[in-house]
């Protein structure tokens, strides 16, 4: 792989917001609303982490989807999934539960920890307008099951989603059919620095998400910009891909890199329904007051 010649710089650091959702579940959510447009594909990047079975208890119980779809990675710990149409899976520690929730399902997530921690994230990513209303479809990978390689210089790549380094993911979908053709990387990065590079089609808006020390952006040969612990980097459309580094003599590092096509269609959301229009909304309670989501 020839090295990038103009890489992405950061266009803004986010720092994530904390809330609770679900049945009182405290979790940090870093993709917030007000960057839906931006980061289009992307809707929602939650990042839940705690050792106080307190803070999860009471997990997400039954609540239905409509029109997305929820990537949900577990670093530590489990997460019980049941759904209304008979579905149920324990998803490990490593491991990613991708669901196509479609027209609509009704079901509960109920973290359970794993020697005191659980930690996780789920996000949310959008579907065409033509697939809101497809057959719900979920896959459950184990952690052997995801693709990882590891660089020349010890960056540790997991390839969940999309392609790195000759690499294919744990789910390979056709651009065609899936246009938002997502990439979903977990990258570790080993004590004393390390450089990693990726290629990026320019229209794909992409970001990283730091949950482990701090990385740098490197936009040219002289100029890098730290993303601390728990940031979000939303990166520039122009260039022709990401550097990223650990600074040398510094502690091992995690991000997420996420990216993937903009569909630019109209986001209307309501709560667990994300559609175009607002009839589309409307349509979608109505289906769920009268029991037809599953
Ligand atoms: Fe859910």
């Amino acid at each position: 792989m020839p090295p990038l010649a103009s890489p992405r710089r950061v266009e803004r650091l986010i720092t994530g917001q904390p809330t609770t959702d679900g049945a009182g579940v405290k979790l940090t959510r870093v993709l917030t609303h007000d960057l839906q447009q931006r980061l289009d594909p992307f809707l929602m990047l939650d990042n839940f982490a705690s050792d106080d079975p307190d803070d999860y208890g009471a997990g997400f119980p039954n609540h239905p989807h409509r029109g997305f779809e929820t990537v949900t990675y577990m670093i530590a710990g489990r997460m019980r999934h049941k759904d209304s149409a008979g579905h149920e899976g324990l998803l490990q520690n490593g491991g990613v539960q991708w669901m196509t929730t479609g027209r609509g399902l009704v079901h509960s997530e109920m973290p359970e920890q794993e020697e005191g921690v659980m930690e996780g994230f789920q996000l949310w990513l959008n579907l065409p307008g033509r697939d809101k209303l497809c057959t719900p479809w979920y896959r459950d990978i184990q952690s052997a099951d995801i693709p990882e390689h590891t660089t020349a210089q010890g960056v540790l790549v997991r390839v969940i989603s999309g392609h790195s380094h000759g690499v294919g993911g744990a789910m390979q979908r056709p651009a065609d059919q899936f246009p938002t053709d997502t990439l979903y990387l977990d990258l570790h990065f080993p004590e004393g620095g390390a450089v990693f590079e990726q290629p990026l089609p320019e229209l794909h808006n992409a970001f990283i998400y730091v949950y482990r020390g701090t990385v740098q952006v490197q936009d040219d040969a002289d100029s890098e910009t730290p993303v601390p612990l728990h940031r979000m980097a939303i990166l520039s459309n122009t260039g022709d891909g990401l550097r990223l580094s650990t600074a040398p003599g510094s502690p091992p590092a995690r991000a997420l890199l996420i990216a993937g096509m903009p569909l630019r269609e109209p986001i209307a959301q309501y709560g667990p329904f994300v559609m175009n229009t607002r009839e589309e909304l409307m349509q979608a309670v109505h289906d769920f007051q009268n029991g037809l989501l599953g």
